[in-house]
């Protein structure tokens, strides 16, 4: 679940971002959309706790994140936020595999290759363990980032601008892998796009009783 409440960020020396209330019940997904610049990516940082807001309330996976500080937050992300970022940050010295096992020494769990392979093999990239980010195509590595993101059982997956620069059926293929992985495992998903073809890929392929809704940005005053 996501409920934030007259939430609000600047960046030093920045515009006033404003955003809108947004109540998603656990297993919910939601559409973060809006033209570039207008504070989608700063949204679903401020959901991942990665930074405070200036003004307003979020509760995320049952957890006022205003109770977080410092390493609290760090270890609360690393167990409940599933993030994948848009430029994918895979370490490119590591394999696929100690990739995935960095997240877990990062959430401070034992290493356990028994659920990195489980990871890998749901999402279809299983045989590629030993293989160094660089010998992987784009699809490839977007599945392994998405791995990654969800090794933990995370209760909230936060993808931003996961179809930037693909074709439509790699788009379509990544959206529907997103909610899959999501619904797969009960997770709250949150998309942030301005890529208007998410939508219409999104809504045909949820399920009846998946809430969907959407929260608008508009294009900042400054
Ligand atoms: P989007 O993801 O919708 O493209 P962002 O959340 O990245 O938008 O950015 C929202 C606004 O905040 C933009 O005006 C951007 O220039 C500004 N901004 C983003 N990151 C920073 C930063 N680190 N410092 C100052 N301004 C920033
Ligand atoms: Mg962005």
């Amino acid at each position: 679940m996501i409920h934030s409440h007259g939430l609000r960020y600047q960046y030093p020396g920045g515009p006033l971002l404003a955003f809108a209330d947004v109540a998603v019940p656990q297993g919910g997904v939601l559409l973060v959309s809006g033209p570039s610049g207008c504070g989608k990516s700063t949204w679903l940082a401020l959901v991942a706790a990665l930074m405070a807001p200036t003004a307003g309330t979020l509760v995320v996976a049952e957890q006022p994140l205003a109770a977080l500080r410092g390493a609290s937050a760090d270890a609360w992300r690393a167990r409940s936020i599933g993030f994948l970022p848009q430029a994918l940050h895979l370490s490119a010295a590591l394999s696929v595999q100690r990739n995935l096992a960095l997240a877990q020494w990062a959430a401070g769990q034992a290493q356990d290759d028994g659920a990195i392979a489980r990871a890998l093999q749901a999402l279809g990239v299983a045989e590629l363990a030993q293989r160094r980010p660089a010998q992987l195509s784009g699809g490839q590595a977007q599945r392994v980032a998405l791995a990654r993101a969800v090794l933990m059982r995370p209760r909230v997956i936060l993808a931003d601008e996961p179809t930037a620069s693909l074709d439509d059926e790699a788009a379509a293929a990544a959206v529907t892998l997103l909610l899959h992985t999501a619904q797969a495992q009960g997770a709250t998903l949150a998309i942030a796009t301005h890529d208007a073809r998410v939508a219409t890929l999104l809504a045909p392929q949820l399920p009846s009783q998946t809430s969907l809704q959407a929260l608008r940005l508009l294009r900042s005053s400054l």
